[in-house]
């Protein structure tokens, strides 16, 4: 019996008895994180996800094959988009990787596999998942059983093209994580198609010695993740995972975003030059750390870091960061089924702040949404399985906590509890209007009348109620925003997001995403001076704060206080401490006074625009 009789035969390269030695290949993506990184691939195929099978009953069919349909739609997306960006590799990379990803597109269209799976799920009532993995199996055996066709290695080859393709709607069914880490050998370089910033919080760096993917942008709370943890990255390489062979040693240049695939032996002797060039870099900045960090007439700029997960502690304690600008909650209720509690939050809170030994932390309440997908929410139904149509502009950070007060109370009374351990502050995300920092206020004081009664101890004043100004709508509104936050922190991610309608995370929108924006510097401006006006504590916690050579423009505008990643904290504390501030104010005038973003990159990075 020919099972396969629908599924199509794309084209493909014929196939050579011995292939020909490879020859070295520059791929060229975003740089996002500094280091270069020699090694093995990490598996570039995807593992097989595990999957438990279950019945459904007959009511949820059409719930089910929604699911289903979701699931296909999502990968179709995928496999389209990668597909569209093939066009920035030389040619011989097109003519290999190309039909592949045609071979998947048409098997998740309107194929026999997609038909069966369907068939599965109405006629025998089992889950989705259960039924991809049944359709997979049976058709991976069928095309491997063809009678009279003896191309054995086809026939495998398109097996595991079947496989594949299960294992991507099963990964869009389950949301699982991209791959499991455990298996990951020390000093192997990560290479896949898209890397969560779940996934990417799972990541242990002690083994990890490089990472690259085809998606992601600068800015995106991936590239963020891999800054944080000090990992050589580089995103946004189009074609790479399909190009890249597991095992094949590659090399990642988070310095120019380069990544070499089968490099030549001279290659290879400039990246290990560039890596102990590197090291010893890294080693002369830190002596930076008790250095302190004023500029060279004596005005103090206070240098915090940012903290996703509780592992960056000893790199912040390392970095000679003053306190925590920004602690993103959100990285503690990830990966895990269900939502931390108030007394297993308050407990991680107070070991954090406790590790800081007096300096203050500032803690941003869950900031839900756009990217930051948390499985924990979804399975306690707290947000939608679905996500909303433009999950950026939907329910996210402070909308999604006004909504849902209970887990907004629970996260502000852990933190209260924690305040107690040393000087907290509360930060609210994607704030957009003042109505909202009333509601949140009200909301905290009522969470304290109740922990007073409840006989808590909490700190004798209360910690400060600050917001992130991370929209246009804040930025525009910072002189009333001024009235009801006790202190501003410029988000200069999403505000250049928003700002510019381009999406951080996004590959190929990537050039248009420009922190640099005369639009985004007059809205930090703006922000800034409201806040000056009213005395009030201000700073920018987004990645902009991570750029030595911004530091003059920023100083300029007024800005004393910056949080970033841990790892930047050295190298701006260098270029704070070569300031002049009447030097600073002048430059920042003069900065914006231009319209012109490439004359503005030109003025701040000290170098001419590229093309
Ligand atoms: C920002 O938007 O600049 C910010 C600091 O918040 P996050 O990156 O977590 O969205
Ligand atoms: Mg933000």
């Amino acid at each position: 019996m020919n099972k396969t009789d629908e599924t199509p035969e794309p084209k493909r390269p014929r196939e050579k008895a011995a292939p020909a030695p490879r020859a070295e290949r520059r791929l060229i993506g975003i740089p996002v994180s500094a280091g270069v990184a020699i090694g093995p691939v990490f598996g570039a195929a995807e593992p097989q996800t595990v999957v438990s099978r279950a019945k459904i009953a007959a009511t949820d069919i059409q719930a089910e094959t929604a699911r289903l349909d979701a699931a296909i739609t999502q990968s179709r997306k995928q496999l389209l988009k990668l597909r569209a960006r093939l066009g920035i590799l030389p040619e011989d990379s097109q003519a290999e990787i190309a039909p592949l990803l045609d071979a998947y597109l048409q098997m998740i269209g309107s194929s026999r596999l997609v038909r069966g799976v369907r068939r599965r799920v109405a006629d025998t009532l089992v889950s989705a998942e259960t039924a991809v993995v049944d359709e997979t199996d049976a058709l991976a055996e069928a095309i491997l059983t063809l009678p009279g066709d003896d191309d054995r290695a086809g026939r495998k080859r398109r097996a595991e093209e079947v496989r594949e393709i299960g294992r991507r709607l099963i990964r869009n069914l389950t949301r699982a994580p991209f791959r499991s880490f455990n298996a990951l050998p020390a000093g192997a370089l990560l290479v896949c198609e898209s890397l969560r910033p779940a996934d990417a919080a799972l990541l242990d760096p002690s083994r990890l010695a490089g990472v690259a993917t085809d998606e992601g942008g600068a800015d995106g709370h991936t590239a963020i993740m891999l800054r944080a943890l000090g990992v050589p990255a580089v995103l946004g390489v189009a074609g790479l995972s399909q190009a890249a062979k597991p095992g094949e040693v590659i090399i990642i240049d988070g310095v120019t975003g380069v990544v070499t695939l089968n490099p030549e032996p001279a290659t290879l002797v400039a990246a290990r030059r560039a890596v102990t060039a590197y090291a010893r870099e890294l080693q002369k900045l830190a002596s930076l750390r008790r250095l302190p960090s004023v500029t060279s007439d004596g005005e103090v700029v206070e240098l915090q870091a940012n903290l996703e997960i509780p592992a960056e502690l000893p790199l912040i304690a390392q970095s000679g960061a003053s306190g925590i600008g920004l602690l993103r909650s959100e990285f503690l209720f990830m990966n895990r089924e269900t939502l931390p509690d108030e007394n297993a939050q308050a407990e991680t809170y107070r070991s954090i702040v406790e590790a800081m030994s007096g300096d203050p932390v500032t803690i941003r309440v869950l900031d839900w949404g756009g990217e930051k997908e948390i499985e924990a929410l979804q399975s306690e139904g707290v947000v939608p399985e679905a996500a909303d149509l433009n999950p950026a502009l939907g329910m996210r950070g402070i909308r999604l906590l006004l909504r849902e007060t209970d887990l907004f109370e629970t996260q502000l009374a852990a933190i209260l509890r924690a305040a107690v351990a040393g000087p907290v502050r509360i930060l609210l995300p994607m704030v957009t209007t003042v109505a909202e920092v009333r509601t949140a206020r009200e909301i905290y004081e009522r969470v304290i009348r109740r922990l007073r009664r409840r006989g808590e101890r909490l700190p004798e004043k209360a910690p400060p109620l600050g917001i992130m100004i991370e929209t246009p709508g804040a930025a525009l509104s910072a002189d009333a925003l001024a009235l009801e936050a006790d202190f501003f922190a410029i988000g200069t991610n999403d505000l250049t997001m928003y700002t510019l309608a381009v999406d951080r995370g996004e590959s190929e929108v990537s050039n248009l995403y420009d922190p640099m924006h005369p639009a985004v510097l007059r809205l930090v401006q703006f922000a800034t001076e409201a806040a000056l006006r009213m005395r009030m504590p201000v700073s920018v916690c987004g990645e902009m704060a991570s750029n030595p050579k911004l530091m003059k423009l920023l100083v300029g505008m007024g800005l004393r206080s910056f949080s970033m990643n841990a790892s930047a904290v050295p190298r701006v504390k260098q270029a704070i401490r070569a300031l002049d501030i009447d030097d600073c104010a002048r430059f920042a005038r003069r900065v914006m006074e231009q319209s012109d973003p490439l004359r503005i990159r030109e003025m701040v990075m000290g170098t001419p625009p590229a093309g």
